[in-house]
């Protein structure tokens, strides 16, 4: 038996939790959560105290993503997985195309060829740890690829097909709030508040345009089957009442509500942006500096700013990621089914800069002691 490896604690960061999602939530969201306590949790949805959470989640997002014109804030109970299956019903109106670079977009896209009440859908595929592009096609009425994969470290500008008449549908999981967007380049902007928002689980919050909404009420009056826990026409308008069709995650509201009025008290979308890019472009730097160490995206305008990725050679990045949890850093394991020798490192708003610099230190040292 080797004795534990225990890292100095001036290499350890403030907070250890570097987990791409579930993701860390800020101390103060949590005093803020319990500051609030009773007059919130435990109380009904459908009075004042839960549904002026809601409408403050609402108001905030829309400040921070600057909200176009007629677009409006959906949100439902399930995370976006639930979503997914809210879109197969309710937005994509016969034939899709779907990008698939991960397993985020995979199983969208599966999901998609899976219903039997739509078309075919055409699925662009790419390699892990490269990008998929969706391109025009004849036919389609529904463009849909993950804003960032989550499971790979890779992102992709959020960019219209032109293509009169169709939707285009952005997975925001990971992304929203850490990499830069412009609504107007997207019909929904959609994602669960517990990787980039460092919340909780168990929502989904679509961001709707006009078009989106259309297409929704539309497809509703079809005579479409359609769950009610997955009817989007059904989360439009309980939404607009600052409510969801079943019982919210209370907390995940308000955690969610707590993080969005502090990025938009700290700068808003170009500042959370910027701080992620700091942070990642770190970890990007330091691997690249490294002999035992590479950033898996090979190209560089494909890397994430949220998620960084970083294969190890040389050295047992399990290993590395086991001795980092005996020490407080948590979740920096790949995402299980990619099976690489790799770290997998949260780069979102909530992690503060300067506790990536000193991982990368942890990291360092770790690496010398297993070698
Ligand atoms: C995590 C993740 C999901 C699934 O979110 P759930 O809330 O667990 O359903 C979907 N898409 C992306 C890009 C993700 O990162």
């Amino acid at each position: 038996m080797t004795d534990p490896i225990t890292i100095p604690a001036e290499l350890l960061p403030a907070d250890g939790r570097f987990g791409s999602g579930p993701s860390k939530v800020p101390a103060d969201a949590m005093s803020a959560l319990s500051g609030l306590g009773r007059s919130v949790m435990g109380t009904s949805h459908r009075q004042k105290a839960v549904k002026s959470e809601v409408g403050r989640l609402r108001a905030g997002l829309g400040e921070f993503f600057s909200l176009p014109d007629g677009y409006e804030v959906v949100l439902g109970v399930g995370g976006a997985t639930a979503f997914w299956e809210v879109a197969v019903f309710g937005l994509v109106e016969d034939r899709a195309q779907a990008a698939s670079f991960g397993e985020f977009g995979s199983k969208f896209a599966k999901a998609i060829k899976i219903a039997p009440h739509l078309g075919e859908p055409t699925i662009v595929t790419a390699d892990p740890g490269t990008a998929a592009y969706l391109s025009f096609e004849d036919g389609v009425d529904a463009y849909a690829t993950p804003h960032n994969e989550t499971s790979t470290g890779v992102a992709v500008d959020v960019k219209r097909v032109a293509h009169e008449g169709a939707l285009m549908l952005h997975d925001a999981t990971s992304a929203a709030a850490g990499l830069p967007v412009d609504l107007t380049e997207t019909d929904c902007y959609y994602f669960a508040p517990q990787k980039g928002l460092a919340s909780d689980g168990g929502l989904w919050i679509a961001i709707l345009s006009p078009a989106a909404i259309e297409r929704a009420e539309r497809i509703a009056a079809s005579g479409r089957y359609i769950p009610a826990f997955l009817d989007l026409k059904t989360a439009i308008d309980n939404s607009r009442k600052d409510q969801t069709y079943n019982t919210p995650a209370v907390a995940t509201v308000v955690l969610a509500a707590e993080q969005v009025d502090a990025l938009n008290a700290a700068g808003g979308l170009d500042a959370a942006a910027k701080r992620c890019a700091e942070s990642a472009g770190a970890v990007y730097s330091w691997a690249d500096a490294r002999s035992f160490a590479d950033p898996f995206v090979t190209d560089p305008a494909l890397r994430s700013n949220v998620v960084a990725t970083i294969d190890f050679e040389g050295v047992d990045a399990a290993e590395i990621a086991k001795v980092l949890r005996a020490n407080g850093i948590v979740d920096t394991e790949p995402y299980r089914k990619l099976g690489r020798n790799q770290l997998r490192i949260a780069t979102y708003p909530a992690v503060d800069p300067s506790d990536t610099a000193k991982l990368t230190e942890a990291i360092d040292f770790v690496v010398e002691k297993l070698g």
